[in-house]
């Protein structure tokens, strides 16, 4: 896009299933200084814009791996909502998922209703982390058993490793800060180097 005479370019993650064709879907968070925000925040309904790509480091194989640990903060939901679709629209893909989603608090959490409908599947688990909330007597129902409150640490990520069904493979997803934290959890909570992938 161009913003005030200034070429600019950011990368987004389609979060459409791999199989979709014609079309891609992108969750974009908007910043109030960003200088691509403020070009997404213009664009109504029949604009164009140009996209380029796809580009990325991670190529999903069904059943290669016996559970995806995925950790994801924020907008880092992304790229574990194709890898989602990939696996739930593929009856023949038997990898067990625990998708666990870091937000600041329950109204910030992204794409509720994909999430919930993924967490019908017999081998999908998803868990939320909220770090602004303190209780859950504020949250639905459905969401009390699976939410955790605070940040995402070492003790809580021991314990999601420890409580996966199978030998797990971790995803993480997130700015540097939490990405950096989740490696150092991961190694702390006994995974090798070569079973997490940091996006
Ligand atoms: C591989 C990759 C995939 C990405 N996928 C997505 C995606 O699917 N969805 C999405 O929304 N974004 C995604 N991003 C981030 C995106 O590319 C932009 O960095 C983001 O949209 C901000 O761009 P901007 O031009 O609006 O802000 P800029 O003009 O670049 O930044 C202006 C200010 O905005 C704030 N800011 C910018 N980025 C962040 C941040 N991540 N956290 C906190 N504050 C910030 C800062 O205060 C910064 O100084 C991805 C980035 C990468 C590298």
């Amino acid at each position: 896009g161009v913003v005030d005479g200034l070429e600019i370019q950011r990368a987004y993650t389609p979060i459409s299933s791999a199989s979709a064709e014609g079309h891609f879907d992108v969750l974009i968070k908007c910043y109030q200084n960003g200088l691509m925000s403020q070009y997404v925040e213009s664009w109504r309904t029949g604009d164009t814009a140009f996209w380029r790509g796809p580009f990325g480091g991670f190529l999903y194989e069904p059943n290669k791996y016996g559970e995806l640990l995925m950790l994801a903060a924020g907008t880092g939901l992304a790229p574990m909502v194709s890898i989602l679709h990939s696996i739930t629209d593929n009856a023949e893909d038997e990898t067990f998922v625990t998708l666990v989603c870091c937000f600041k608090t329950f109204e910030g959490i992204y794409l509720k209703t994909f999430l919930q409908e993924q967490a019908r599947f017999w081998n999908v688990r998803i868990f939320f982390v909220l770090s602004q909330e303190t209780s859950s007597g504020q949250l639905p129902c459905s969401y009390r058993e699976k939410t955790y409150f605070g940040r995402l640490g070492q003790e809580l990520v021991r314990e999601l490793v420890g409580s996966c069904r199978r030998q797990p493979f971790a995803l993480v997803c997130g700015s540097l800060e939490f990405t950096k934290d989740m490696a150092k959890c991961l190694l702390c909570a006994g995974l090798a180097e070569d079973s997490y992938f940091l996006f």
